[in-house]
């Protein structure tokens, strides 16, 4: 309990009361402020729990995974084909690869890709030269490692 003045008349008021009983006047209470700060809290918090939800990605359900990580094996298969070309090459540092495209990979089988493609990069002389190259690859799918089945250039 706290007395306080009313601002009307400007005598002590009780604020346990719920009006000045000189004048009429509604007080009010200290309570009504908090309660009023947790209401705008409250609302603040479920704007942003909204906000949250509308622009962040729902979670992905186990199908939807395998379906994207199947759309990514192409250029999962092109970039590793790239890191097995780069191992054959001389000057690895000098290397423009291609760049991704899905016509130059091919599903062999299941867990087999055929990459074709080529790298610009210096040879022994420092001259700029395009191979074209075909990798034969194959991803072991409980460990994802990928596994060179064949590299070889094209004429
Ligand atoms: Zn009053």
């Amino acid at each position: 309990m706290a007395v306080v003045k009313c601002p009307d008349c400007g005598r002590d008021v009780s604020d346990s009361l719920k009006a000045c009983p000189h004048c009429g006047r509604k007080i009010e209470k200290s309570t009504d402020l908090i309660t009023a700060t947790i209401s705008i809290g409250m609302f603040i918090g479920i704007i942003l729990f909204v906000w949250v939800s509308l622009f962040s990605s729902p979670p992905e359900t186990p199908a939807e995974n395998a379906r994207k990580q199947e759309r990514d094996k192409p250029t999962e298969a092109f970039s590793m084909a790239q890191v097995m070309i780069e191992d054959l090459l001389k000057a690895p540092s000098t290397a423009d690869f291609a760049p991704f495209d899905y016509d130059s990979v091919q599903r062999i089988n299941l867990t087999t890709w055929k990459v074709k493609t080529y790298v610009d990069a210096e040879n022994s002389f420092g001259a700029k030269l395009r191979t074209w190259v075909e990798v034969t690859l194959e991803e072991d799918a409980p460990s994802q490692r990928w596994k060179c089945l064949d590299i070889r250039k094209l004429e």
